[in-house]
């Protein structure tokens, strides 16, 4: 491509990010003009010179040539926050898939109609002996508001209009007369929102002694951002460790030296006592952006944090996209959580995107987990990343002593209740010590996959290692079938178990309201909460249940994944995992990575304060290397076996893989644009190794009606992929016209299932 043509759009600000308009590309500019640059245009009939930015570079037009004007200029401060934020834009199209809008949208704060808050005061526009003299023709006129007026304008310089037109009861139209004979001034200001209310979180720049583990890390840091090194680091810390500690260290390094920083916390996470904990430290140099806040809130403040009055942001991975100008360090905290993959267009990770950012403005980089992503790992292995280790709590308290309990076993003891008799025995014993239990079914993933309860087998595909999902038959006599969703192979249901024969072979039914009226059933005594997603619809339900927990209102907290985030409990002294197989048998290639994580993390609730802490996972592969490292919290092992399969089986991080998601109404058209995509990337991309699987049926076949495929792609290296996702867009570019009612989407290194 020479890129004799440059898509331009010139307005970012707007709600509506503006349409694009081309320009030609002078012979003294090519070469020079990039992407994400700003450039100087003439604009509109009277060919006004406007700043743009370029949003594409192409050798296509649909314009005759001698209609097009030409790009006069690169602008002179062509590098401006928002012109770096055009760059990303453009890189996250380029990398993940999506339309240039979707990605400018995904940079760039939306301007919304609402307007910042107007904070109006006033003050004299007179000399103070002027104001005296006028004072006194007022008292002599008994003219009373305008005397309360300026008797309180010679005391301040400025007061609050409000409070004029309040408590000193002058009115409005006395105050506009005054404006108008200029004796005083009203200046309006726009005060930004500030999301952090924290009147009781008093600002006390609170320091902890670090301990020597902290320390080394903080130190190296230190030295590594005084010397002007690249830092890429992972923290691999236990619950508890005091990792926030060690990032508030390196956060109070880059204010130093007048620089800011953003802190990716997954939402779930990012609780109320969290942003205390920064409020403590820094005070209001700390803003935060969540879901909860409006459009306008968040426009604020990305608009606060642009002028300097914020230096540190708080947030999910939005928060990325904050426009500091003079930005030192990226934190991505509990860096494994799958919430840090957007699931709309672009499909971008915060991760990668974090590192093109701190790439971009010559920041740090400081992820941070108790069970770093396989990527993240990986990279600290091949030597992307610096790797530091945490392996004790910082504040005196005991790890958990973990058991395993094999249900294969309980079933043959004749037990087919959900509790274990060990699980059963220490509930009571917490209920009579009065200390809290928390009992936890990991659904993440769940697909009504098949297994035996006699002998753990679950039933995967031959070809891609995963588990197969099972599609129930129906009334008509349709028989019901074992689907794979990678590859679509599929084969009929089971009756038996292929291993041992057994006919306690089917998926699992047990869900979180079951276990609630099984404890209710067991122990009436007990008071039981439960958080699922029925529980927790409203915003602040999540809140709720975790605090009346947290007060002790109640004995048992039941829940799924949720309750594995967030607050600390120090009267739990129990945690059960009631089937650590649900994780385990879902139904793409992270399902044991997932396993891990959880439970590791839900072992971590476990004794926080000074009561020793139990776990019991119950499970029907206790010998499974993802609950076996767990149990031993050995994440190294767990790691060692893990990303052998990947290597194995050619999935991410050792390999990447491409997710191509096709959706449309028209059944017919889905499967037929699916199979013609996918023959195609074939026939072109068979002889540079590149692996096309499918395409297949998503999992959720249909959802509204719509009818959903997919295929995948592998390969060793991230560019392929890129280019197998430029082909497509060429051909759907092509058929524009009969791919009209179809949606096909895409998703890099997928971490959730389709
Ligand atoms: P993590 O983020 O690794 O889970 P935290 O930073 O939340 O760990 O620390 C866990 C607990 O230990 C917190 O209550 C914190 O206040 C405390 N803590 C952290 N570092 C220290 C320290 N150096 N000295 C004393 N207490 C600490
Ligand atoms: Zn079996
Ligand atoms: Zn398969």
């Amino acid at each position: 491509m020479e890129g004799n043509y440059a898509n331009i759009i010139v307005d970012i600000s707007h709600e509506k990010v503006d349409r694009a308009f081309q320009y030609k590309v002078p012979a003294s500019l090519k070469g020079i003009i990039e992407e994400g640059m700003k450039v100087q245009i003439p604009f509109g009939r009277s060919n006004k010179i406007i700043d743009g930015y370029v949003m594409e570079l192409t050798d296509k037009t649909e314009y005759p040539i001698d209609k097009l004007k030409e790009i006069l200029d690169v602008s002179k401060e062509s590098i401006s926050v928002q012109s770096e934020q055009v760059r990303l834009a453009v890189w996250l199209k380029r990398n993940y898939g999506s339309t240039m809008i979707a990605a400018l949208k995904t940079v760039l704060p939306v301007k919304e109609k609402v307007r910042a808050v107007e904070k109006k005061s006033l003050s004299l526009n007179i000399e103070k002996e002027q104001a005296k003299e006028l004072l006194l023709e007022f008292e002599k006129k008994h003219q009373v508001a305008k005397v309360r007026l300026l008797n309180e304008l010679l005391e301040n310089d400025k007061i609050p209009y409000n409070l004029v037109t309040g408590k000193l009861g002058v009115t409005g139209k006395t105050i506009s007369g005054l404006v108008e004979k200029q004796i005083v001034n009203i200046q309006v200001e726009n005060v930004y929102r500030n999301p952090v209310k924290l009147a009781e979180a008093n600002f006390r720049n609170e320091k902890k002694i670090l301990t020597k583990e902290q320390q080394a890390v903080t130190d190296a840091f230190k030295k590594d951002y005084e010397a002007g090194e690249e830092i890429r680091y992972l923290i691999h810390g236990i619950t508890g460790s005091g990792k926030t500690e060690v990032y508030m260290e390196m956060i109070d390094q880059v204010i130093a030296e007048g620089k800011e920083a953003i802190v990716l916390i997954p939402e779930i996470a990012l609780t109320y006592q969290t942003v205390v904990r920064f409020y403590r430290r820094f005070g209001n140099l700390v803003s935060v952006v969540n879901s909860k806040l409006s459009k306008g809130e968040k426009y604020d403040q990305f608009k606060r944090a642009e002028n300097g009055e914020v230096k540190i942001m708080i947030g999910p991975r939005t928060a990325l996209f904050t426009p500091f100008r003079k930005l030192g360090l990226i934190i991505i905290d509990e860096e494994h959580e799958g919430s840090y993959k957007s699931d709309t267009m672009p499909r971008f990770h915060a991760r990668e995107t974090a590192e093109q950012i701190a790439g971009m403005k010559h920041a740090a980089l400081v992820l941070g987990s108790a069970t770093p992503s396989l990527e993240a790992y990986y990279r600290a292995k091949v030597g992307r990343y610096q790797l530091f280790t945490l392996k004790n709590r910082a504040a005196s308290s005991y790890l958990p002593t973990v058991y395993t309990v094999d249900l294969r076993e309980e079933l043959k003891q004749g037990n087919r209740s959900v509790f274990s008799d060990r699980l059963r025995e220490a509930i009571a014993d917490r209920l009579g010590k009065k200390q809290q239990v928390m009992l936890f079914l990991n659904r993440r993933g769940y697909a009504g996959f098949i297994s035996c309860r006699a002998c753990g087998y679950v039933v995967k595909c031959p070809h891609c290692d995963v588990s197969l999902t099972h599609h129930f038959g129906n009334k008509m006599g349709k028989a019901g079938r074992l689907v794979c969703h990678y590859c679509g192979y599929e084969t009929a249901e089971v009756i038996r178990c292929p291993k041992c024969s057994s006919k306690y072979i089917s998926g699992f039914k047990a869900g979180t309201e079951q276990i609630e009226q099984k404890l209710k059933e067991e122990f009436p005594m007990a008071k039981v909460l439960r958080m699922d997603g029925d529980t927790t619809k409203r915003k602040d339900d999540y809140e709720k249940i975790l605090s009346a927990f947290s007060n002790e209102e109640a004995d048992i907290l039941v829940g799924t994944q949720m309750i594995v985030k967030g607050h600390d409990f120090k009267k739990v002294t129990l945690v059960g995992i009631l089937a650590a197989d649900l994780s385990l048998g879902a139904n793409d290639y992270r399902a044991a990575e997932r396993t891990f994580q959880l439970l590791t993390q839900a072992a971590g609730r476990a004794g926080r304060d000074k009561l020793p802490g139990e776990v019991v996972i119950q499970t029907y592969q206790p010998e499974h290397y993802s609950i076996v490292h767990a149990a031993n919290q050995d994440y190294e092992s767990f790691y060692e076996e893990e990303i052998a399969f990947r290597e194995l089986a050619g999935y991410p991080p050792t390999a990447h893989m491409l997710g191509i998601f096709i959706q449309s109404r028209q059944e017919a058209a889905a499967e037929e644009i699916s199979k013609l995509l996918a023959g195609q990337c074939k026939a072109i991309f068979r002889e540079k190794r590149v692996l096309i699987i499918g395409p297949a049926k998503a999992s959720i076949e249909k959802i509204n009606d719509v009818y959903r495929y997919v295929i995948y792609v592998k390969h060793k290296e991230y560019n392929r992929l890129v280019e197998v996702k430029d082909f497509i867009e060429s051909v759907l570019e092509e058929k524009k016209d009969a791919v009209k009612q179809i949606s096909v989407t895409f998703d890099f290194d997928p971490m959730n299932g389709f």
